[in-house]
């Protein structure tokens, strides 16, 4: 990430914890500088990994209270990818892309689509002012697939 996106990034939570009185602790920004590591999506034990790849001891819950607090101040947006499974990303670059969703596997691909975004940007909604998007397109992943086919061949 370049610096003048983290930046923004960073003044944008500290002007949330302003505005909703929360304390601004060492915690919260090393959390924040390990989200903003991370290009795609993520999950809490990834984050929770990263943080301490950077050597730098929070523990879980503190991880995910302030993933919540990301989340209600409009940085991170998540995706339930099944009943236990929750995936993180940041905004900015959620609005970049669309997402193939493997309904066997439960992964996750990011496509570029220029097309995609020009014509969601282009939709105008009645009494609703859009503030960002997350397509997805369900199916079945390449390695799903061929798993399915070699198993067929075993049948036969
Ligand atoms: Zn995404
Ligand atoms: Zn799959």
């Amino acid at each position: 990430m370049d610096s003048k996106l983290y930046n923004e990034i960073q003044e944008s939570f500290t002007n949330y914890l302003t505005e909703k009185k929360l304390r601004k602790t060492e915690e919260r920004y090393a959390i924040l500088e390990g989200v903003c590591a991370f290009t795609g999506h993520f999950d809490i034990v990834m984050l929770h990994n990263k943080i301490k790849e950077a050597r730098y001891y929070v523990s879980k819950s503190t991880v995910y209270n302030t993933l919540e607090v990301l989340l209600d101040a409009g940085i991170v947006v998540s995706h339930q990818t099944s009943s236990q499974s929750v995936q993180y990303e940041l905004k900015k670059y959620a609005e970049m892309h669309s997402h193939l969703f493997c309904t066997k596997c439960g992964s996750i691909r990011e496509i570029k689509n220029a097309h995609i975004k020009g014509f969601l940007n282009a939709i105008k909604v009645p009494r609703f002012t859009p503030d960002f998007y997350s397509l997805y397109i369900y199916g079945t992943c390449s390695k799903c697939k061929n798993k399915i086919q070699r198993e067929k061949k075993q049948i036969k």
